[in-house]
């Protein structure tokens, strides 16, 4: 099977090598990883730098086997990094969009909203994948980029999570591009996408190693620490069970 939505790099005080993250994904029998780094969320963050760590996870995975996306930051209009050069030059095969971690403003800031228009358009032309990040709060609502999913009928789009559930259905129904993953998903949703007919539009994913990180974060006083592999081993056993569920 494909995890499609796991990560690398810096997140929150952690560090995940790509190399105990591959290990662990690889060792479970998983065939496929699409995988992005949070090292992007990184305060003030290079291009750079993000190149350099994906350029290191590469020599260690075949991207047909483990897939980088370019988790673009509109930081990087300021740094002068095109979108057309960086796909050039390096074997992403999507892009990662998160509007909750980095403030999006396209309505009003015109190099914004042209970025986004090269990322549709690329996805588009290239039959990439496009994940977006979504959630509660407003600014990461599934309905953000709605104008985008409109305008590029065939760019394919992944909301990541499904959060809200409704606006997420509303958005998978009212554009045949749009899909969704099942990272951090609750059962319930699942359940709720099968039910309204569009299971065959959800992707298996597990958002590892952040559900290692959560899980130690939030663990009982007494408790040890899970391990990497102790952790995905769970994430695992509910991908398999969300997969049948969507069979
Ligand atoms: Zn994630």
């Amino acid at each position: 099977m494909t995890d499609n939505h796991i990560h690398i790099g810096q997140f929150d005080e952690q560090y995940y090598s790509a190399q105990e993250v591959f290990d662990t994904v690889l060792n479970a029998n998983v065939k496929h990883i699409v995988y992005s780094s949070t090292s992007s969320c990184i305060d003030n963050v290079r291009y750079s730098q993000i190149e350099k760590e994906i350029d290191g996870a590469l020599k260690l995975c075949d991207s047909h086997i483990a897939t980088p996306l370019f988790w673009f930051i509109p930081d990087y209009i300021n740094q002068g990094v095109t979108i057309e050069s960086v796909m050039k030059n390096n074997p992403y095969g999507g892009f990662k969009l998160h509007p909750y971690s980095h403030t999006w403003t396209f309505a009003k800031d015109k190099k914004q909203n042209k970025a986004l228009h090269e990322i549709f358009s690329y996805a588009e032309q290239h039959a990439l994948p496009i994940l977006i990040h979504t959630g509660p709060s407003g600014v990461d609502s599934p309905d953000r980029f709605e104008k985008f999913f409109e305008e590029y009928p065939a760019a394919r789009v992944i909301l990541a999570h499904g959060r809200p559930i409704d606006k997420t259905i509303k958005m998978m129904h009212r554009f045949d591009n749009v899909e969704c993953d099942t990272a951090f998903m609750p059962e319930e949703s699942v359940h709720t996408l099968v039910s309204t007919g569009l299971a065959s539009r959800v992707l298996p994913g597990s958002d590892f190693p952040i559900t290692q990180f959560m899980a130690n974060k939030f663990k009982k006083d007494n408790a040890r620490d899970i391990t990497l592999a102790g952790q995905y081993e769970k994430d695992i056993v509910v991908l398999r069970k969300y997969e049948t569920l969507l069979a």
